[in-house]
């Protein structure tokens, strides 16, 4: 079993019952369990202009499954949940990401992790700080260290 830490987003339909029900299906994967969940934030949008503001949470998940099952499994979820993949990062009603799957290293077509914009982004560090305070990345940095270099963007726990 590996230990895994997921960024959860949406800005469209209801984003907290988005999160909400997201974490339901997170629960209900095969081979897993739902550990724990961050506070939601709201968080200004990255991306296109023009787009609502954004609920971000982190979970934390134990599972047996590898890594690119775990993917398959989490874009089906986001499926279900309505979501289009039309312009890049533009507005979604669910967006789950893959941040730390143990302590390994991925770098393949469809999966890069750490997830490799993890750290410019307040509203995935701050939430992971706040589940585990103490954790190291696979590059041996800090989550301390990284929030201190990270930009500070608009982000408010909800
Ligand atoms: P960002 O990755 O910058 O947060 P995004 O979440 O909006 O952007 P998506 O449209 O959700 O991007 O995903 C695009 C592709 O990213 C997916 O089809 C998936 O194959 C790939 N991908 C690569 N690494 C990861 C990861 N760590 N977690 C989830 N998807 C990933
Ligand atoms: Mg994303
Ligand atoms: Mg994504």
């Amino acid at each position: 079993m590996d230990t895994v830490y997921l960024g959860l987003g949406s800005n469209l339909a209801q984003p907290r019952k988005q999160l909400r029900n997201a974490l339901v299906a997170l629960a209900d994967m095969p081979q897993s369990q739902l550990l724990r969940c961050s506070g939601f934030y709201r968080s200004a949008p990255l991306g296109p202009s023009g787009q609502p503001d954004y609920i971000n949470a982190v979970a934390e998940l134990r599972t047996g499954l590898c890594p690119l099952p775990l993917l398959d499994q989490l874009q089906a979820i986001e499926a279900a949940h309505g979501r289009e993949r039309s312009l890049r990062w533009g507005a979604r009603t669910l967006d789950l990401d893959i941040l730390l799957f143990g302590e390994q290293y991925i770098d393949s077509l469809r999966l890069q992790v750490p997830h490799p914009r993890m750290f410019e982004r307040n509203f995935v560090l701050v939430p992971l700080a706040e589940l585990s305070p103490n954790l190291r990345l696979p590059t041996g940095e800090t989550l301390a260290q990284l929030l201190q270099h990270c930009p500070h963007n608009r982000l408010q726990k909800i």
